[in-house]
């Protein structure tokens, strides 16, 4: 993969991070997108220690001009990025009867706006190079869960918006695909368990008990399954939806 360019959003951490690092180990060099250029630091670190290439990109996904300028900076220092992972996400969990507009359209913003508008702009660079990833960042939210209506939503959008990317941009050598995780520790899950008042241990036991494989997953798990997306191997397999989950899902 040495020469490609790839984006990451909600690179700062968890998954993202995860995600971000083994991209840049498996060659790429990395545009580390966050709210907070300087948030970024630690993953653009920790991928330079290692020997890789990485910029952090300061950028709120849903801001149109904010990710122009970003993926633009990036075109700049390494050349136009030719991989998208639309990773950024929030949750603002409520029942639909108390769940505000703001915390709607908060949630719709981050995840579908965001996604259309940085991989609207990477496009270009993959259509004039024909040769393109995208990897969304679904969810097994995306098949129904109680108290995240918007949340559901903006992840079952991320499935139909990719199996119509996979549709549009195939006849450029574009390929797009969704990893929908299950559980995975990060600082999203464990302020579910904040929110809930139950310790974090607890929380991920509890899931792990209801989990097949007996454990919840780890950021890397599902950064293994996006690097088989981007990688080179992975040309004849486009819009399809990856649940890495410990399980099945339906
Ligand atoms: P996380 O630890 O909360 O990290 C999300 C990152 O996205 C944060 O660095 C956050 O920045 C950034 N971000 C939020 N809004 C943004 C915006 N508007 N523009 C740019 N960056 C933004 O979450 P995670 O658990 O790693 O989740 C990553 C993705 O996986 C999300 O799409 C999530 O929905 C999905 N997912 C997670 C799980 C899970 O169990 N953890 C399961 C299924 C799917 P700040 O720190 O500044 O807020």
């Amino acid at each position: 993969m040495n020469g490609r360019v790839a984006v990451v959003s909600g690179a700062a951490r968890g998954i993202g991070a995860a995600v971000a690092t083994r991209l840049a180990a498996d060659g790429l060099a990395i545009g580390v997108l966050d709210l907070d250029a300087a948030a970024c630091t630690s993953t653009v670190d920790a991928i330079t220690a290692a020997g890789g290439q990485a910029i952090a990109l300061g950028a709120d996904v849903a801001d149109e001009a904010a990710v122009q300028a970003a993926v633009q900076q990036l075109a700049d220092a390494f050349g136009g990025p030719t991989v998208v992972v639309n990773n950024a996400g929030i949750t603002r969990d409520n029942l639909l009867f108390k769940m505000s507009v703001a915390d709607w359209d908060a949630v719709l913003g981050v995840h579908l706006r965001g996604a259309f508008l940085l991989t609207r702009a990477a496009q270009a660079y993959m259509v004039e190079q024909k040769w393109g990833r995208v990897v969304n960042l679904s969810s097994t939210s995306a098949l129904g869960n109680r108290g995240q209506v918007n949340y559901s939503a903006a992840k079952a959008g991320m499935q139909g918006f990719t199996k119509t990317l996979a549709l549009e941009l195939g006849r450029f050598g574009v390929t797009a695909n969704a990893v929908a995780p299950g559980f995975i520790a990060t600082d999203m899950t464990e302020q579910t368990a904040d929110r809930l008042g139950v310790p974090f241990d607890d929380f991920k036991a509890a899931a792990a008990s209801q989990i097949p494989v007996g454990r919840v997953g780890e950021p890397a798990d599902i950064a293994n399954a996006v690097s088989f997306f981007v990688g080179e191997a992975a040309g004849f397999v486009s819009g399809q939806v990856l649940y890495v989950a410990g399980g099945p899902k339906d």
